[in-house]
């Protein structure tokens, strides 16, 4: 029988990547998303995209009871750690509360599998270095605080209602498909990598390198960037696991990488110099977090694909170049297929 998922968030970065995935395999996928961040033009076509939020009971029940289906792929969220900052109950309502209205609704539908894109800002400023799934946890921030509300609601939903989940922890989500179809594109955009390249590309002025005084070797932050479409396969990896038991697996390359790591990065990968600022911490950034992935590469196999950060940096660099205004009104993948040629 042909699988069918429902995947919240699917217009979005790393969940569009996932619903690639999914269709190149032959599934029946389901998108429901609110389109604030998301893309249409990100929803490949044949794919059903449904505009609504998960916050929306009436929806949310209108879909899953189209079910049986093989597991629902949660990735809508907010999802920016200095606005959570600024915004702390708004997190722990939208992400977490949320989260456990979508687990409930899961349940009562009969729902057997469930696949969270959780975070390593959960583990705050870690102990050691890899940190691996038993590291402490302590969110540094209301957005990973909300992401562990939900993931602590999914243990009591496997224990008592039966419904298998993985939680994937992500590190730093990074790069653009492969094919140059799907990229990143935020409003705003915050994320170090798509910033730098368009200050290299002249399309904004100078990065600001938030901090200059962590404990780190060159005194920036270090962060391990992970290929998005690495992360989607670690997605694929995860629910083979779900036929036997509940996972949470930590997903990064286990390659640190400080802010001027990425500059250089970037440099290196356009030619270009990158024109920079030095400017104060962003609160809630721990100085360091770097994954160790030993445990979902030895029990499913995931290897990445993508590991080296000038391949990722190059991938991004490729999609933001081709698509100067991001998915901007582009109406459907075909017309960023157009473009591409
Ligand atoms: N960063 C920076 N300048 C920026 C954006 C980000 O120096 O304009 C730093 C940020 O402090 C962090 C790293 O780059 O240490 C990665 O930030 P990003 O927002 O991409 O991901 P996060 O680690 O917050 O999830």
């Amino acid at each position: 029988m042909q699988d069918r998922f429902l995947v919240t968030g699917g217009a979005g970065y790393v969940g569009s990547h996932l619903v690639a995935l999914l269709v190149e395999r032959g599934a029946d996928v389901v998108v429901l998303d609110n389109l604030r961040q998301g893309h249409r033009a990100a929803v490949p076509q044949g794919v059903r995209l449904i505009e609504g939020d998960v916050s929306d009971a009436q929806t949310l029940d209108g879909v899953l009871a189209e079910g049986p289906w093989s597991a629902v792929f949660h990735f809508a969220a907010l999802s920016l750690v200095g606005e959570s900052m600024r915004e702390p109950m708004r997190y722990l309502l939208e992400n977490g509360a949320g989260g456990v209205r979508l687990i409930d609704a899961c349940i009562r539908h009969d729902v057997k599998k469930f696949i969270l894109s959780s975070t390593a800002n959960l583990f705050g400023e870690p102990e050691r270095m890899p940190i691996d799934e038993s590291a402490r946890i302590d969110p540094s921030s209301p957005y990973g605080e909300s992401k562990l509300m939900i993931e602590r609601a999914l243990r009591w939903a496997d224990q008592v209602h039966g419904l298998r989940s993985a939680c994937l922890r992500y590190f730093n989500a990074a790069g653009a498909d492969p094919a140059g179809v799907l990229g990143e594109d935020h409003d705003p955009e915050t994320h170090l990598i798509p910033l730098v390249i368009d200050a290299a590309l002249g399309r904004r002025g100078a990065l600001t390198v938030f901090g200059t005084d962590y404990p780190t070797p060159d005194g920036t932050c270090v962060r391990d960037y992970v290929h998005v479409t690495d992360l989607g396969e670690a997605h694929l990896c995860a629910l083979g696991q779900l036929d036997h038991r509940s996972v949470t697996y930590n997903l990064g390359n286990g390659n640190g990488h400080s802010v001027r790591d990425v500059i250089a990065s970037v440099e290196r990968v356009l030619g270009r110099p990158v024109p920079v600022q030095f400017g104060n911490r962003r609160p809630g950034d721990p100085a360091a977090l770097v994954a160790s992935s030993a445990l979902i590469q030895e029990e499913t196999g995931w290897t990445p694909r993508f590991a080296e950060l000038d391949t990722i940096v190059a991938s991004a660099a490729a999609w933001r170049t081709a698509h100067p205004g991001g998915y901007g009104n582009m109406r459907s993948r075909q017309d960023c297929a157009a473009l591409m040629k």
